[in-house]
């Protein structure tokens, strides 16, 4: 079956694990059954509000049981970017969970003096004024981080601008096109399979753009979700490239061949 396949297990959250704060259906059970066949699991989301620690516990308020260690956020993963590149402070458009995130891997976030790197993420009260002052942190020599592009997220009245709104704004004024670290690239796989054995990982998510093509740009395998979302849209990339499985329900984990 296509769960023996794999020994590490990256999830999408929304549209995989739950709808509109939900668990989908066989959810619960899929998970418990990897747990007890001991396989590594990891969530990723290119969200960049919440704190890890904050998603978890959104996690087991919905009956998942969860390791804050298995969640990736693309602000977590922008921290660990960071880290790595020897960058110590930095100036943050976005919520006040992501600065504490960065702040709990050891950044310093600044307000006023020029910072080594502007960290952009989304909150419903980031203004121009975010903006503008992210503008004049690059100008003044600051790398343009995003945390990720993503344009808009679902709402019932219809997209609302997310991530990737506030990073266009950003990169019309500047003129320079930023790092970005969520979900397509690989940088957000690397972190969450850091101790793990790439061969062996799976990457399932429910859109093609971020989750599939992410899995391909990390050379993992992939298993796509369709759910009711997809009414209206490609299930597939627009350069061919598609998913190496095809399931509707995680149940299928453990009955397809
Ligand atoms: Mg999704």
């Amino acid at each position: 079956m296509l769960a023996e396949k794999f020994n590490t297990f990256l999830f999408d959250l929304d549209g995989v694990i739950y709808l509109e704060g939900k668990v989908l259906p066989g959810v619960l059970e899929s998970l418990q059954q990897l747990r007890e066949d001991q396989k590594h699991i990891r969530f990723l989301t290119n969200d960049p509000r919440p704190e890890r620690s904050e998603m978890a516990e959104k996690l087991r308020s919905i009956g998942i049981e969860v390791d804050q260690k298995e969640i990736v956020t693309s602000g977590w993963a922008s921290a660990q970017f960071l880290k790595q590149e020897s960058i110590e402070n930095v100036f943050v458009v976005g919520s006040q969970s992501l600065t504490t995130e960065l702040q709990n891997a050891g950044l310093i976030c600044v307000t006023e003096d020029q910072a080594e790197a502007v960290v952009v993420g989304s909150d419903i009260d980031v203004g121009f004024r975010d903006v503008y002052m992210a503008c004049m942190q690059i100008h003044g020599g600051a790398q343009f981080i995003a945390t990720n592009v993503d344009p808009t997220f679902p709402t019932s009245k219809g997209p609302a601008p997310a991530t990737g709104s506030v990073v266009a704004a950003i990169k019309t004024a500047v003129s320079r096109p930023p790092i970005v670290i969520g979900k397509p690239e690989a940088y957000m796989f690397d972190a969450a399979l850091k101790g793990l054995d790439k061969t062996r990982a799976v990457m399932i998510g429910d859109t093609p753009e971020s989750d599939i093509q992410g899995a391909i740009n990390t050379g993992i395998a992939s298993v796509l979700v369709k759910s009711d979302q997809h009414n209206g849209h490609p299930a597939s990339l627009e350069n061919g490239h598609n998913a190496d499985y095809t399931i509707t329900s995680l149940r299928e984990l453990f009955t397809r061949i």
